[in-house]
């Protein structure tokens, strides 16, 4: 079979060979243009739901990113750590800072998808729910579309729980969050992992009053206790109100927006609010697309099932992006998005490679991780050993006035090779490519700590953090080595 073929209007058959994409997110476009690059006669996107780029730039990574970027400068403006010099910062106008962060997104949206395409006369963009038929159709409504190749790129939806009360009552979620035209007085915050905590401290600089509402016993659940309740203690001296160990019980409508009824530290405590933000967790766009009867094998949670190569079940059919449940951040979308593109249309049989792969919490200080945390790498089998620097002991943090946060090193005692690397510093995602390419290219920490770090960098944290594996560094003098 070559090129995509559509029964509804008797397409035309290409010498090239053909791909539909379901879905129009970061893994499609990646995909789609990856798939050009190899000679693809025809690209067939199908979107539906968000506008064209899907979660990213429309309701995740952008909007998300710069509100909290605009709440920082608020937070910074009214917080000037140096003596002397007075400043102070006012929130004027909240619906321009959403109406400024839509002009990003359509801007961004165009530039980044829209013109992407516009210039491949090879890729379709087609609006429309998608729903697989076998390993070379899909069937949008009443249209069939063949090709020789199929992508599943539908990624995920903020996954709602059952909580009595809370369909009723109303809740945002990560599609409606940054769209509110009036900045909420108060709010509660359910979850209490990267999405929750970005958001949370978001709206408490901005000005509302915020409660986060975790069910396991600390915000970010799978991060050791030294980040987690250093970061707890940054939020709570910010003034948001951090609960854990919560088990919600009810959400009802209450006179001034909603209230929750929950069992905090076994008693019944009732939290109000004006809105709720619903940000426990994400679900698979893969319901009614026909996948199961089609013999694509779904996870207990609807996630696509793939093969290293990232081939679904069915052969001819692949997944890329948050669709397959792990790893869900726009990098990783895209990467596998290009990736199964080469693997369908060259038979390259590449394998996904994680390795190193770094992640940030935007929130301030941020967290910032790449590969494994100390009790990781204990499970793993390695004679671990961690590093630990306060930023008290970093000139840059110390010169800056603002020492919150800590660098954590874990190396493996034979071989000297870092293992894995934990941050939490304002700005400390900055720092973490250095540490990744350590990881990926076998640098050792001895390397690290002789090369040059330039004196009051941040980066220089890592330099002493590598030090501080065989050194007390509070003995060094300047310019450490
Ligand atoms: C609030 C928030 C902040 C985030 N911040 C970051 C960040 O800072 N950095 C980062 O790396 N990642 C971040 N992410 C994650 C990132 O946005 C996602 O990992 C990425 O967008 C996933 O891309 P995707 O292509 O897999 O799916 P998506 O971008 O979700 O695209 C899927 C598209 O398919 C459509 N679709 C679904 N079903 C069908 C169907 N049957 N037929 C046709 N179309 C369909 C969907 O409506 C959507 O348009 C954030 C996410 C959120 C929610």
């Amino acid at each position: 079979m070559k090129g995509t073929t559509c029964c509804g209007n008797g397409g035309s058959k290409d010498a090239a060979e053909s791909l539909i994409i379901i879905g129009g997110g970061s893994a499609a476009f990646s995909a789609a243009t990856r798939a050009v690059e190899l000679g693809a006669g025809k690209v067939t996107i199908i979107n539906d739901g968000l506008p064209t780029g899907g979660t990213c730039v429309n309701v995740g990574c952008v909007p998300s990113k710069t509100l909290i970027r605009a709440a920082e400068s608020l937070h910074r403006a009214a917080h000037n750590p140096f003596a002397g010099i007075k400043t102070n910062g006012k929130l004027t106008d909240f619906s321009a800072v959403i109406e400024e962060k839509r002009q990003l997104v359509a801007q961004l949206r165009q530039a980044k998808y829209v013109d992407v395409i516009r210039d491949l006369p090879q890729v379709h963009l087609i609006k429309g729910h998608a729903r697989l038929l076998d390993a070379h159709s899909v069937e949008i409504g009443e249209m069939r579309l063949t090709a020789d190749h199929i992508l599943i790129a539908t990624g995920a939806t903020a996954a709602i729980p059952e909580i009595p009360g809370l369909s009723e009552a109303g809740y945002l979620t990560n599609e409606s969050t940054f769209e509110l035209e009036t900045l909420p007085e108060s709010l509660i915050v359910l979850g209490g992992r990267y999405i929750a905590l970005e958001c949370a401290q978001m709206f408490a600089r901005l000005g509302s009053r915020v409660t986060v509402l975790q069910r396991s016993e600390h915000i970010l659940p799978t991060e050791t206790e030294d980040i987690t309740n250093a970061l707890t203690g940054y939020l709570t001296e910010e003034g948001l109100e951090i609960l854990t160990a919560v088990a919600v019980e009810q959400v009802s409508r209450a006179r001034q927006g909603v209230a929750v009824t929950a069992i905090i530290n076994g008693e019944k405590r009732e939290i109000a609010a004006a809105h709720i933000l619903v940000a426990t967790g994400r679900k698979p766009n893969t319901h009614n697309m026909g996948l199961e009867h089609a013999g694509v094998l779904l996870d207990e949670h609807g996630f696509i099932q793939v093969s290293p190569t990232l081939q679904t079940t069915l052969p001819g059919v692949w997944a890329a992006g948050d669709v397959l449940g792990q790893n869900m951040f726009v990098y990783t979308a895209a990467y596998e998005g290009a990736l199964a593109a080469e693997n369908a249309l060259s038979k390259a049989d590449r394998l996904a490679d994680y390795t190193a792969l770094p992640w940030v919490i935007f929130t301030d200080p941020q967290v910032a991780g790449v590969g494994l945390d100390e009790r990781q790498a204990v499970a793993a089998g390695h004679d671990a050993e961690v590093a630990t620097l306060p930023l008290s002991y970093v000139p840059r943090s110390i010169a800056a006035r603002d020492t919150r946060g800590l660098i954590k090193l874990i190396r493996d005692k034979k071989t000297d090779l870092l293992l894995g690397a934990r941050i939490l510093a304002p700005e400390g995602a900055e720092l973490l490519m250095e540490l990744a390419m350590a990881i990926k290219f076998g640098i050792t920490v001895r390397q690290i700590r002789e090369s040059f770090h330039a004196y009051l960098t941040l980066g220089e944290g890592i330099k002493l953090a590598a030090i501080t594996f065989g050194k007390d560094v509070a003995q060094l003098s300047c310019c450490a080595t």
